[in-house]
Protein backbone atom coordinates (compact mmCIF):
# COMPACT_ATOMS: atom_id res chain seq x y z
CA UNK A 1 0.00 0.00 0.00
CA UNK A 2 2.72 2.38 1.14
CA UNK A 3 4.78 1.01 -2.48
CA UNK A 4 1.33 2.72 -4.19
CA UNK A 5 1.36 5.47 -2.58
CA UNK A 6 4.34 6.55 -3.79
CA UNK A 7 4.43 5.35 -7.37
CA UNK A 8 0.84 7.36 -7.09
CA UNK A 9 2.49 10.86 -5.87
CA UNK A 10 5.02 10.46 -8.43
CA UNK A 11 2.20 10.25 -11.18
CA UNK A 12 1.36 13.29 -9.46
CA UNK A 13 4.16 14.99 -9.94
CA UNK A 14 4.62 13.86 -13.53
CA UNK A 15 1.73 15.03 -14.66
CA UNK A 16 2.26 18.44 -13.33
CA UNK A 17 5.44 18.90 -14.73
CA UNK A 18 4.39 18.44 -18.18
CA UNK A 19 1.37 20.27 -17.45
CA UNK A 20 4.10 23.17 -16.63
CA UNK A 21 5.49 22.22 -19.41
CA UNK A 22 2.81 22.59 -21.69
CA UNK A 23 2.09 25.82 -20.55
CA UNK A 24 5.87 27.24 -21.23
CA UNK A 25 5.26 25.66 -24.42
CA UNK A 26 2.16 27.90 -25.04
CA UNK A 27 4.42 31.26 -24.37
CA UNK A 28 6.50 30.44 -27.30
CA UNK A 29 3.74 30.69 -29.87
CA UNK A 30 2.30 34.17 -28.08
CA UNK A 31 5.71 35.79 -28.65
CA UNK A 32 5.93 34.74 -32.25
CA UNK A 33 2.87 36.34 -33.08
CA UNK A 34 3.65 39.65 -31.92
CA UNK A 35 6.55 39.28 -34.04
CA UNK A 36 4.10 38.63 -36.70
CA UNK A 37 1.88 41.64 -36.28
CA UNK A 38 5.02 43.46 -36.49
CA UNK A 39 5.84 42.35 -39.96
CA UNK A 40 2.24 44.00 -40.67
CA UNK A 41 3.79 47.08 -40.27
CA UNK A 42 6.73 46.80 -42.69
CA UNK A 43 6.10 48.09 -45.53
CA UNK A 44 9.00 46.15 -47.62
CA UNK A 45 7.52 42.96 -46.66
CA UNK A 46 3.88 43.87 -47.75
CA UNK A 47 2.67 46.83 -49.53
CA UNK A 48 -0.83 46.53 -49.07
CA UNK A 49 -1.17 46.85 -45.63
CA UNK A 50 -4.40 48.73 -45.69
CA UNK A 51 -6.44 46.08 -47.34
CA UNK A 52 -6.02 43.76 -44.07
CA UNK A 53 -6.01 46.62 -41.95
CA UNK A 54 -9.88 47.55 -41.05
CA UNK A 55 -9.49 51.24 -40.02
CA UNK A 56 -12.32 51.16 -37.65
CA UNK A 57 -10.76 48.63 -35.81
CA UNK A 58 -7.08 50.77 -36.20
CA UNK A 59 -5.29 48.63 -33.64
CA UNK A 60 -4.93 50.99 -31.11
CA UNK A 61 -6.17 48.90 -28.21
CA UNK A 62 -4.56 45.74 -29.29
CA UNK A 63 -1.04 46.45 -27.31
CA UNK A 64 0.87 43.63 -29.28
CA UNK A 65 0.61 45.72 -32.68
CA UNK A 66 2.21 48.40 -31.02
CA UNK A 67 5.59 46.55 -30.12
CA UNK A 68 8.34 46.72 -32.98
CA UNK A 69 11.53 45.72 -34.07
CA UNK A 70 14.40 48.51 -33.90
CA UNK A 71 13.73 51.63 -36.89
CA UNK A 72 15.74 52.68 -39.36
CA UNK A 73 16.78 56.39 -37.97
CA UNK A 74 16.56 58.78 -41.40
CA UNK A 75 13.38 57.09 -42.58
CA UNK A 76 9.85 57.95 -42.20
CA UNK A 77 6.75 55.42 -42.82
CA UNK A 78 3.64 56.80 -43.80
CA UNK A 79 1.01 54.64 -45.02
CA UNK A 80 -2.54 56.59 -46.79
CA UNK A 81 -5.91 55.46 -47.17
CA UNK A 82 -8.13 57.13 -49.34
CA UNK A 83 -11.69 55.76 -49.06
CA UNK A 84 -14.49 57.73 -50.65
CA UNK A 85 -14.91 60.98 -48.60
CA UNK A 86 -11.98 60.34 -45.93
CA UNK A 87 -8.14 60.03 -45.99
CA UNK A 88 -6.05 58.45 -43.12
CA UNK A 89 -2.43 58.73 -42.54
CA UNK A 90 -0.45 56.26 -40.61
CA UNK A 91 3.00 57.73 -39.83
CA UNK A 92 5.61 55.70 -38.25
CA UNK A 93 8.84 58.33 -37.69
CA UNK A 94 11.66 57.49 -34.67
CA UNK A 95 11.32 60.60 -32.16
CA UNK A 96 14.82 61.53 -33.25
CA UNK A 97 13.15 63.32 -36.34
CA UNK A 98 10.33 65.09 -34.11
CA UNK A 99 11.93 66.28 -30.79
CA UNK A 100 15.21 65.71 -31.79
CA UNK A 101 16.22 63.26 -29.33
CA UNK A 102 15.47 59.13 -28.18
CA UNK A 103 16.50 59.67 -24.66
CA UNK A 104 14.30 59.24 -21.98
CA UNK A 105 15.13 62.15 -19.59
CA UNK A 106 13.62 65.25 -21.76
CA UNK A 107 14.34 68.82 -21.67
CA UNK A 108 11.70 71.11 -20.53
CA UNK A 109 11.53 72.40 -24.62
CA UNK A 110 11.73 68.91 -25.72
CA UNK A 111 8.95 67.62 -22.91
CA UNK A 112 6.68 70.93 -24.36
CA UNK A 113 7.40 70.19 -28.25
CA UNK A 114 5.94 66.42 -27.21
CA UNK A 115 2.90 67.95 -25.33
CA UNK A 116 2.17 70.04 -29.01
CA UNK A 117 2.83 67.07 -31.47
CA UNK A 118 -1.03 66.41 -31.87
CA UNK A 119 -1.93 70.45 -31.78
CA UNK A 120 0.95 71.21 -34.23
CA UNK A 121 -0.17 68.30 -36.58
CA UNK A 122 -3.95 69.63 -36.71
CA UNK A 123 -2.71 72.40 -37.77
CA UNK A 124 -0.43 72.48 -40.24
CA UNK A 125 -0.19 70.98 -44.17
CA UNK A 126 2.11 67.88 -44.14
CA UNK A 127 0.32 66.98 -47.23
CA UNK A 128 -0.20 69.50 -49.49
CA UNK A 129 -2.07 68.48 -51.98
CA UNK A 130 -4.85 67.62 -49.98
CA UNK A 131 -6.19 71.02 -50.24
CA UNK A 132 -7.29 70.62 -53.94
CA UNK A 133 -9.94 67.95 -52.55
CA UNK A 134 -10.99 70.54 -49.99
CA UNK A 135 -10.06 68.37 -47.32
CA UNK A 136 -10.33 69.01 -43.46
CA UNK A 137 -8.09 67.09 -40.47
CA UNK A 138 -10.67 65.80 -38.18
CA UNK A 139 -8.78 63.74 -35.59
CA UNK A 140 -4.94 63.24 -34.40
CA UNK A 141 -3.53 61.26 -32.57
CA UNK A 142 0.12 60.46 -31.56
CA UNK A 143 1.61 57.57 -29.45
CA UNK A 144 5.14 57.11 -28.50
CA UNK A 145 6.34 53.56 -27.95
CA UNK A 146 9.68 52.67 -26.33
CA UNK A 147 11.70 49.87 -27.59
CA UNK A 148 15.30 49.40 -25.40
CA UNK A 149 17.11 52.76 -26.23
CA UNK A 150 15.18 53.70 -29.11
CA UNK A 151 11.60 55.75 -29.19
CA UNK A 152 9.21 56.34 -31.89
CA UNK A 153 6.07 57.99 -32.74
CA UNK A 154 3.18 56.81 -34.04
CA UNK A 155 1.05 59.39 -35.62
CA UNK A 156 -2.50 58.87 -36.71
CA UNK A 157 -4.62 61.72 -39.14
CA UNK A 158 -7.94 61.64 -40.39
CA UNK A 159 -9.46 63.70 -42.87
CA UNK A 160 -12.75 64.22 -44.37
CA UNK A 161 -12.69 65.45 -47.74
CA UNK A 162 -15.39 66.97 -50.44
CA UNK A 163 -14.33 65.11 -53.29
CA UNK A 164 -11.00 62.61 -53.24
CA UNK A 165 -11.20 62.05 -56.54
CA UNK A 166 -9.29 65.46 -57.08
CA UNK A 167 -6.22 64.21 -55.58
CA UNK A 168 -3.99 63.08 -58.49
CA UNK A 169 -1.00 63.14 -56.35
CA UNK A 170 0.39 63.84 -52.46
CA UNK A 171 3.35 65.56 -51.95
CA UNK A 172 5.19 65.34 -48.63
CA UNK A 173 6.79 68.08 -46.60
CA UNK A 174 8.43 66.19 -43.70
CA UNK A 175 11.59 67.78 -43.49
CA UNK A 176 9.98 71.75 -44.09
CA UNK A 177 7.36 71.03 -41.33
CA UNK A 178 8.92 69.28 -39.40
CA UNK A 179 12.02 72.04 -39.04
CA UNK A 180 9.28 74.30 -38.55
CA UNK A 181 7.94 72.80 -35.18
CA UNK A 182 11.74 72.56 -34.14
CA UNK A 183 12.45 75.91 -34.13
CA UNK A 184 9.13 76.79 -32.95
CA UNK A 185 10.07 74.56 -29.99
CA UNK A 186 13.58 75.43 -29.83
CA UNK A 187 14.52 72.01 -30.00
CA UNK A 188 17.08 70.04 -32.04
CA UNK A 189 16.31 69.18 -35.83
CA UNK A 190 17.19 65.82 -37.29
CA UNK A 191 15.62 65.83 -40.97
CA UNK A 192 14.99 62.71 -42.67
CA UNK A 193 16.62 61.21 -46.07
CA UNK A 194 13.95 59.15 -46.69
CA UNK A 195 10.00 59.05 -46.82
CA UNK A 196 8.50 55.42 -47.34
CA UNK A 197 5.12 56.10 -48.54
CA UNK A 198 2.17 53.81 -49.77
CA UNK A 199 -1.12 55.14 -50.64
CA UNK A 200 -4.21 52.72 -51.06
CA UNK A 201 -7.15 54.45 -53.46
CA UNK A 202 -9.97 52.09 -54.08
CA UNK A 203 -8.08 48.77 -54.91
CA UNK A 204 -4.93 50.33 -55.94
CA UNK A 205 -1.46 50.23 -53.88
CA UNK A 206 1.29 53.05 -54.59
CA UNK A 207 4.21 52.68 -53.01
CA UNK A 208 7.00 54.92 -53.55
CA UNK A 209 10.39 56.49 -51.49
CA UNK A 210 10.66 60.06 -51.42
CA UNK A 211 12.90 62.82 -50.21
CA UNK A 212 13.24 66.21 -50.36
CA UNK A 213 14.12 66.61 -54.10
CA UNK A 214 11.45 64.19 -55.01
CA UNK A 215 9.00 64.84 -52.63
CA UNK A 216 5.57 63.57 -54.21
CA UNK A 217 3.85 60.51 -55.10
CA UNK A 218 1.15 60.51 -58.14
CA UNK A 219 -1.97 58.29 -58.21
ZN1 LIG B 1 16.05 55.00 -32.65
Amino acid sequence: MYLFKIIFSSLILISVCSFAQERKMQVIPGSVQIVESDSKHDHQKQDHKHKEHNHKDHGHKDHSRREHKAHTHGVVKINIAIENSTIEAEIKVPSLHIIGTESAKLSVNEINAEKNIVSFFKNVELFQIFSEAKCQIKEVESEKDLHGDHAEFDLDLKWTCVDTNKIKKISVLWNQVLKSFANQHKIKFVAVEQIEISVLKGNDVKTKKLNDKQNFIEL
